[in-house]
């Protein structure tokens, strides 16, 4: 009896191998679990992130916010390898680390194209502090009330030629047409005044990092058209250096759960004015 029970035992087992076997292989298609691993993550953004990051409007509506000082003001004189391949009117100047090294690779690329006359002549001026800049001659933005000036945020700079005035400069016309390619915009050009409210400045430049510069310069839009344009479309998409990018616009109005991506690379920036941008790149 025992032997006629193997015998159907194995025999069943054989029939049902082939309807068995399916199921075993697409138990392994499963692997890795993807809820294991979850492409993102969800974070709180709190109010005061509003006001911090490299994409701030700071203009006379939108006064900067004392959180918006960025951690890594630098005095640039000592750090030499931040300052090569340019002058500095004194040394005082500082600025924001990331952005002295994205213009340290933007100054190294011009003097391939033969454009080696650059100086910064003012970066980061602390809040509260009277500026220097006002004394300045031709600084025309400084008759702005101190609390809207850009260069309490650490990423904004003034550039000129050690040759000639910036405008009429081999250095201005190259800042003009290739800074966007290194995270730097013309902060208030010549065609924007009505928007920015600021006369034209061909030596202040304020980083925001790629691809928004990019995208400023292709659309050609001011840093206010492109906060209100991020605004309105909540998520852009596109291509920069190779790779896809995507950023996302959340309105924050006393804190917000956002997603992020868990492993990828995201930046995060306030706007100044009422949300948050989330810039992924995929
Ligand atoms: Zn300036």
């Amino acid at each position: 009896m025992e032997k006629r029970f193997l015998l159907l035992g194995i025999l069943l087992l054989l029939l049902g191998y082939p309807f068995l076997r399916p199921i075993v292989e697409d138990v392994w298609q499963k692997q890795p679990d993807a809820t294991a691993f979850p492409k993102y993550k969800e974070i709180r953004v709190e109010q005061d992130q509003i006001y911090q990051g490299d994409l701030l409007l700071v203009n006379k509506n939108d006064p900067i916010h004392s959180e918006a000082v960025l951690s890594d003001v630098i005095h640039l004189s000592s750090h030499k390898y931040l300052v090569e391949g340019y002058r500095l009117q004194d040394n005082s100047i500082q600025l924001s680390e990331n952005a002295a090294e994205a213009f340290n690779e933007m100054v190294h690329a011009a003097s391939i194209d033969n454009v080696k006359h650059f100086m910064i002549k003012s970066g980061y001026r602390s809040l509260g502090k009277p500026g220097k800049l006002a004394e300045e001659k031709g600084h025309a933005h400084d008759a702005l009330p101190d609390c809207f000036h850009e260069h309490h945020l650490g990423t904004a700079l003034d550039v000129t030629s050690t040759q000639m005035k910036i405008d009429q400069s081999p250095e201005g016309k190259w800042l003009q047409e290739n800074a966007w390619k290194y995270g730097f915009i013309l902060r208030y050009p010549k065609e924007k005044v009505t928007i920015t409210g600021v006369p034209y400045n061909p030596m202040h430049y304020r980083f925001v990092g790629l691809p928004h510069s990019a995208i400023m310069q292709e659309r050609q839009l001011s840093l206010e058209e492109y906060v209100n344009t991020l605004r309105e479309a909540k998520e852009v998409s596109g291509t920069i250096n190779g790779g896809d990018y995507k950023i996302y616009y959340y309105p924050v109005a006393t804190s917000i759960m956002i997603q992020v991506p868990t492993n990828g690379k995201y930046v995060l920036s306030g706007d100044n004015q009422g949300g948050v941008i989330v810039t992924e790149f995929l």
